[in-house]
């Protein structure tokens, strides 16, 4: 027993109490809309997006990162070549031009053996950063393909969101109109009274008497809570001894 005990033996109108039952109603039905608010599936599928979406943005930050660094290694490989050509260009042509004397001339074409060794290494590893330039870059590309993905699925997700919210948001303002037109009736002690137990209750604040059982807890009340309940004058607002909510004869 709380501070609702200076209110024990409110009177009211049956009609006031039987509208009670009818708020009831119309206040269930508003808690019914707002669970199905809270968990549409929607809210799950996107915060899923979401999560996705911040794990793709990093990812492509990475891959936007290795194809830089390995287009910067290609340009590398492909400039190490040049010094390399240039020079078995000019030994041949020394050699052609017939400017090599007898003595240099088998050092100099061991020479030309060599850079062509080198420039044939140099090829390899220059063809090797080609193919990991390509595997990056297809990366990337399928990385920026999936992004736009997502980007557009988030967005589908949330405009059916929006969608049924604005339906639940509509049947609520139903609910709430027909409430509010109904709780003008009622004394304002005796709703705030409601409104309390409702609050503590599971929202349920006024049950139904059913023969013997409340309608709140379900509970058949005590052979001397019936004889209570029916000896009780008919204005007297009565509670549930079990579950303590307003019990509407
Ligand atoms: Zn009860």
């Amino acid at each position: 027993m709380g501070a609702d005990d200076i209110v024990q033996g409110m009177r009211a109108t049956p009609e006031a109490q039987a509208r009670l039952l009818e708020v009831q109603v119309e206040d269930s039905a508003k808690d019914r809309v707002e669970h199905r608010k809270r968990s549409l599936p929607e809210h799950a599928q996107i915060n899923a997006g979401k999560v996705e979406w911040a794990q793709v943005n990093k990812d492509l930050v990475g891959s936007e990162t290795l194809v830089g660094d390995t287009r910067i290694e290609l340009e590398k490989a492909e400039a190490d070549l040049v010094p390399v050509r240039e020079r078995i260009a000019r030994n041949q042509k020394r050699v052609d031009d017939g400017l090599v004397g007898a003595k240099e001339l088998a050092p100099m074409i061991e020479e030309i053996a060599h850079l062509k060794q080198r420039i044939l290494n140099l090829e390899d590893i220059q063809l090797e950063v080609m193919e990991r330039l390509e595997t990056a870059t297809a990366e990337l590309a399928a990385l920026q393909k999936r992004r736009g993905e997502l980007q557009k699925s988030i967005r589908a997700v949330m405009a059916h969101r929006d969608e049924q919210l604005a339906e639940l948001d509509a049947e609520l303002a139903g609910h709430s109109q027909k409430r509010d037109g109904l709780a003008a009736g009622i004394p304002a002690d005796l709703l705030a009274l409601y409104d309390r137990i409702r609050g503590r209750s599971g929202g349920v604040g006024a049950a139904k008497l059913e023969g013997k059982r409340c309608s709140g807890c379900q509970l058949e009340a005590t052979a001397a809570a019936v004889t209570r309940y029916q000896s009780a004058p008919k204005d007297e607002v009565l509670r549930c001894e079990d579950c303590d909510r307003i019990l509407v004869r």
